[in-house]
């Protein structure tokens, strides 16, 4: 017995599971037709949502960057690894999000993992909705908060965790995505910064999905619901809409600075290569100077998932441009992934524990990108291939 059989066990019994999942290779730019393996294929599984990681634009200014400050940083933020583009892009993005200052960090991820220690921890208590993402639930688990669940975008039932609650602890700090990964449906913020106001918490919102999608300019969830100031924490990614990679940290001046001593992975990990920080405040220029790339994102939102629902897909709740195709039995959801994939369509299938068992589905992305005939061409092969299924009406 080799002491790393076990490694061995455990990814049989995920094969077993039917759960083993080999790496896809992209062989070509995030485009709305990729080529993945070999192949190219229209592309409804990237986050790209407004087609800009291959804009020719962010790529200049990527490389231009690069030739004035090098390929490195150096070093972590606060020893000598923070350039004056980084603090360009802080700057940027506080003036983008209407907020007292922000901070970079090297993804949405360890932001999260970051910064909730740092508002809540012993003493203090995390309420958080039970389908937030995988890293705000490490981040809670890291703060050694509390942490109280309530059910998906039930505001009854945040109420009674509330109610429960109350008087018992130092802090509390109510936490929710601002767009949910899986299903595409957007929080009930204005809610939930009700019950956040009348029970006294902080409350805290991860627009990885909403930045560049919700909002005038792609400002997120905050905006798009016309909550600003009233919500303490805005956590964004630079890693999707943007094009990029990172994430940023929007919020009060104090928050920011304390960070800068006491967000870990700010403190102990190397700051971004520059040439990300240029691509990124490039990113950020555009949306505010091209809203038209916005509003035909949502113009291929409307119009695929009509198309989903038309043929009698089921779509679940989803109100952006992440559109489920729900199956419930995950062997139907990845036979449907994989025949769409074998039609020249890449769409993704999802089954436990990224969502609850009989919840298995493909998950759909449009882009801005995406022209009409992309759209029409994925639709036939969802026609197809749902019929084939028995998924489709016809
Ligand atoms: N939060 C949410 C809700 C996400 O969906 C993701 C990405 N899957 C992240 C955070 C992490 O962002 P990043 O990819 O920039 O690390």
């Amino acid at each position: 017995m080799a002491l790393t059989d076990f490694l061995v066990e455990e990814l049989n019994s995920l094969k077993q599971a039917g759960l083993y999942r080999p790496l896809k290779e992209l062989q070509s730019p995030q485009r709305p037709r990729s080529v993945i393996d070999g192949r190219e294929v229209i592309n409804l599984s990237s986050n790209n949502y407004l087609g800009l990681a291959d804009d020719p634009r962010l790529k200049e200014a990527m490389i231009e960057a690069t030739e004035k400050y090098g390929a490195g940083s150096g070093a972590v933020r606060t020893i000598i690894g923070t350039m004056s583009i980084h603090n360009e892009l802080e700057r940027k993005l506080a003036e983008f999000k209407h907020v007292e200052a922000c901070v970079v960090f090297q993804s949405g991820f360890t932001c999260n993992s970051g910064v909730i220690p740092v508002l809540v921890g012993e003493g203090d208590a995390v309420i958080s909705d039970e389908l937030n993402h995988a890293s705000i639930i490490d981040g809670c688990r890291l703060s050694k908060a509390k942490i109280l669940r309530f059910k998906h975008a039930d505001m009854d039932d945040l109420e009674r965790v509330l109610k429960e609650s109350d008087g018992q602890y130092r802090r509390r700090l109510i936490i929710t995505d601002g767009v949910f990964s899986m299903d595409g449906d957007i929080a009930k913020l204005p809610e939930i910064v009700e019950l956040a106001e009348k029970y006294g918490c902080m409350t805290y919102v991860d627009d990885a999905h909403s930045s560049g999608v919700l909002g005038k300019n792609g400002q997120g969830s905050v905006h798009h619901f016309g909550l600003n100031g009233r919500v303490t924490v805005q956590v964004g990614t630079l890693s999707k809409a943007v094009g990029v990679l990172g994430g940023y940290v929007a919020g009060p001046r104090a928050l920011i600075e304390l960070l800068w001593h006491k967000g870990r992975p700010f403190l102990f990990s190397t700051s971004h290569p520059p040439g990300v920080a240029a691509a990124c405040l490039k990113a950020i220029e555009i949306m505010e100077q091209e809203p038209e790339l916005i509003e035909r994102l949502w113009e291929n939102t409307r119009y695929f998932k009509k198309g989903l629902t038309d043929l009698g897909l089921d779509t679940g709740h989803s109100e952006t441009p992440i559109t489920p195709v729900i199956v419930g039995d995950e062997v139907k959801a990845m036979q449907l992934s994989d025949r769409l994939l074998e039609e020249g369509v890449f769409a993704q299938g999802i089954a436990f524990p990224t969502v609850p068992r009989g919840k298995a589905r493909v998950r759909t992305i449009v882009t801005a990108a995406h022209t009409k005939a992309d759209l029409d061409e994925a639709l036939a092969a969802f026609a197809k291939v749902g019929r084939e299924l028995g998924l489709t009406r016809a």
